[in-house]
């Protein structure tokens, strides 16, 4: 099978056949042999009657529905765990993405070699306050993520190659850096295209302002995760010791100015009169802490049953058997 379509859809039952009928045209215009995944997300509305509907009378049509909405990336995972398409392409189900991008990004896949190809809404039509904000968060998960190719991360109009989606992992709203986990599994041939946006022309967006956090948060927990999330103690480590070191000088420098100047008949004062005495307390205790929480995570990683799967490319003479 040449193409699986993914799409996850929450409450769009009006844009489901009109958009369902534009990808068969597509489709078959180019001779594509293909499969639809729709996941309905727990839709409240009539989305999954429409699905049924749709797959009744197109045999190309697949569907999934979760009992209650979980988000965009659980569907999307789901919808990748049963893509059998050589080509994976995900779109959006309001409308906003074009199926007549789908050609040229399988092209871009099977012809010039692309692992993935993300979408770049260059000309986008959503309100302003989404498109600012979301130049800031792509310029930030472009430095943090190393990719710096690509304009915008979280485009729904996204083309894989099959083996990519069946080594990442989607969850929570990871599905913002899904370049970023395809990366960190080993594919760095990363491309975009170009591709025409639309209004919305149904349902309203499923996406508020809170977005925008959450996306900084999960940047930092897969930067961290993807740095040092199998030898965390290499990063509290670290930390714990330089926390410790700084206190131990500062209570150095106040133990033994005071035996100098007691030595000296100088006057002195007490060590809790010195600022420097607090400050090695607590750089003291924090250290020491961040150290033992390396300790427990180099411990969770070690009964962690994942600590030794890694992304296997080739091999020559399987040397397991
Ligand atoms: N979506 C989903 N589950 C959710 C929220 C959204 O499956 O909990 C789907 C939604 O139906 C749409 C896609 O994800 O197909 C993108 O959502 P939306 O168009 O609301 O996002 P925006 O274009 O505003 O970024
Ligand atoms: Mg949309």
């Amino acid at each position: 099978m040449d193409i699986s379509v993914v799409i996850p859809l929450y409450n769009e039952a009006e844009s489901l056949p009109e958009l369902e009928e534009w990808i068969a045209r597509v489709m078959s215009a180019n001779d594509f042999s293909y499969e639809i995944i729709f996941v309905d997300d727990g839709s409240t509305d009539r989305s999954w009657d429409v699905v049924q509907e749709l797959a009744r009378r197109n045999p190309a049509v697949r569907g999934l529905s979760f009992r209650r909405n979980y988000g965009k990336s659980p569907a999307l995972n789901e919808g990748f765990r049963r893509a059998k398409g050589d080509v994976v392409i995900t779109m959006d189900a309001d409308l906003q993405d074009s199926p007549d991008e789908i050609p040229e990004l399988y092209r871009m896949i099977t012809a010039d070699g692309y692992d993935l190809v993300s979408g770049w809404k260059q000309k986008r039509y959503d309100p302003l306050s989404k498109t600012i904000p979301t130049k800031l968060f792509n310029a930030t998960a472009r430095r943090v993520s190393g990719i710096h190719n690509l304009h915008d991360f979280n485009c729904g109009l996204k083309a894989y190659r099959n083996k990519v989606v069946k080594s990442i992992e989607v969850y929570g709203d990871m599905h913002r850096y899904i370049p970023y986990l395809a990366k960190n599994a080993g594919y760095t041939r990363i491309g975009e295209k170009v591709v025409h946006h639309q209004a919305r022309k149904y349902g309203k967006t499923k996406f508020g302002l809170d977005r925008f956090v959450n996306g900084y948060l999960d940047l930092m927990t897969l930067w961290f995760t993807s740095k040092f999330g199998r030898k965390p103690m290499h990063f509290f480590g670290l930390l714990g010791s330089l926390m410790f070191f700084i206190g131990l000088v500062a209570v150095m420098a106040v133990g033994f100015g005071k035996l100098w100047a007691m030595h000296h008949g100088s006057s002195y004062t007490l060590v809790t009169a010195s600022p420097y005495f607090y400050l090695a307390l607590v750089t003291m205790i924090l250290g020491t802490q961040l150290f033992l929480t390396g300790f427990i995570g180099e411990l969770i990683v070690r009964n962690s049953s994942r600590r030794n799967e890694y992304e296997i490319e080739t091999e020559i003479n399987d040397a397991c058997n």
